[in-house]
């Protein structure tokens, strides 16, 4: 029997220091402080990051978003979108060697698993060695550590949607309702399995930004490369040897940036998929041609043409401004510019208005002609508003219910409201009239358009 797939070889990444490494620490630091500290920050009254799906209703900050504001949304996701087109093209996977959740957990999972049971070797003889009692202390330990992260994960994840004060609350009470507590587990069991055991494997079959990068690479993208001028013919020597005298080249082909590798390719194969761009392999080649006295960055952030034409530094970041990625770059502070501006400019009350079709038009005491409409107003800000109603579009037309009308901070009201206009004023038929709602203290307004009837 043959069978068509491999079995998936256990990587053991060797830890690595240098300035790629240090950088992957800073944003590891960096989300995580973001991610685990901002359910926690106050604003005013409430949560200052909140999705709140049960009243609809998503806090950031200063800011009352509704589901009619979803447009927001499409364009941070576009922004999303043009930011990692940009930053593809200008140097690769930065996304994935730096700031992807998978990484970034990864790394974090990876660190408790060295402070347990030690850096590559030492992991790799615990997993060959019998079973013993340091061996099962030390597999119990890591994942004791590493479940308690993961549903520390999951708890702050749900803390976006439910107020985390109060489900701290809850889960002390055991009072956590069975959605929160499916979210928190599956959350945790999806870091647990995605950090502790899947890691490359995403990066190499389940992510699709791996199978579509290479659209986005150019011979001018930075990328992780080999520079196998210098580095061939590579073989071991002694420090004291010259390698021009043995026709060697300046790889001791010590595979210490396989070792390194947290998807456990030999970057000396040329770019691969699997390759994430997190420079780990840099990092450890500069510490061997530091160790030798050789230059370093035989491997090293380069483009496909500087390598091929030895270019310099110079000349290899000129062509890094080339018209691509300055269209990328406006077509990108265009569409920022234009959320935030938008943002800026958004009236903080929403109007719904729908003429009542169970009230049809009718001639009222007084002799005027009334029509009857419902009317929505969805106060955005955290401060109770009153609005002032207006009507215009067709002579002498008056609203004769009342036209001063209080919303609660965040909270919407439907009131009906009647418009008249004197008897015979209008000729029979649809007529288009406007609604002007305006809130009192910031002299907001919006005009919502809809119909007067005069019946034949
Ligand atoms: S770390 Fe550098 S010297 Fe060692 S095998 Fe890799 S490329 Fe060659
Ligand atoms: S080849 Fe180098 S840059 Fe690419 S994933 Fe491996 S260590 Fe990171």
């Amino acid at each position: 029997m043959v069978s068509l797939y491999a079995a998936s070889k256990k990587i053991y990444p060797r830890s690595v220091e240098g300035i790629f490494a240090y950088w992957r620490w800073i944003f590891v630091v960096l989300t995580q402080l973001i991610f685990y500290g901002l359910p926690w920050v106050e604003w005013g009254t409430r949560q200052a990051v909140l999705f709140d799906l049960t009243s609809r209703r998503f806090y950031i900050f200063n800011l009352v978003l509704y589901p009619q504001d979803f447009i927001y949304l499409t364009g941070l996701l576009v922004i999303s979108a043009l930011a990692l087109f940009l930053f593809t093209a200008v140097a690769g996977r930065l996304w994935c060697g730096y700031a992807c959740p998978q990484t970034v957990y990864s790394e974090i999972f990876l660190w408790i698993e060295r402070k347990i049971e030690g850096d590559r070797s030492a992991r790799i003889r615990l997993d060959d060695a019998d079973f013993s009692l340091e061996k099962l202390v030390k597999k119990c330990y890591k994942h004791i550590i590493w479940i308690f992260f993961s549903i520390w994960t999951g708890f702050t994840f749900v803390g976006y949607f439910t107020p985390i004060r109060e489900l701290v609350m809850e889960f002390f009470l055991t009072k956590m309702s069975a959605w929160e507590l499916f979210w928190v587990f599956f959350y945790a069991f999806a870091t647990y399995g995605n950090a502790g055991f899947m890691r490359e494997q995403i990066c190499k079959y389940m992510c699709p930004y791996a199978r579509f990068q290479s659209a986005m690479f150019d011979n001018d993208t930075l990328i992780v490369t080999y520079d196998a001028q210098r580095g061939e013919p590579r073989g071991p020597r002694a420090k004291s040897v010259d390698p021009v005298a043995l026709n060697l080249g300046a790889c001791v082909d010590c595979t210490l940036c396989v070792q390194v590798c947290p998807t456990g390719i030999d970057i000396r194969d040329g770019l691969q998929y699997e390759c994430i761009g997190c420079g780990a392999c840099a990092d450890v080649c500069d510490t061997v041609m530091d160790k030798l006295g050789y230059a370093k960055g035989l491997v090293r952030y380069s483009t496909q043409n500087a390598i091929d034409n030895q270019w310099t530094s110079k000349q290899m970041w000129q062509r890094l401004m080339r018209p691509r990625i300055q269209i990328y770059a406006l077509i990108l502070l265009a569409v920022t510019l234009s959320l935030f501006v938008s943002l800026g400019l958004r009236t903080p009350f929403k109007v719904d208005v729908v003429r009542d079709r169970s009230t049809l038009s009718r001639i009222t005491e007084n002799g005027t002609l009334e029509n009857v409409y419902r009317l929505q107003i969805m106060n955005a800000s955290e401060h109770v508003q009153n609005y002032r109603l207006r009507v215009k579009g067709l002579p002498n037309i008056q609203i004769t219910t009342e036209s001063l009308v209080k919303v609660e901070p965040a909270q919407a009201r439907w009131i009906v409201l009647s418009a008249d206009i004197p008897y015979g004023s209008a000729s029979a038929g649809s007529h288009k009239i406007e609604f002007e709602i305006q809130a009192v203290d910031t002299q907001d307004v919006v005009v919502e358009k809809s119909v007067f009837i005069v019946p034949r």
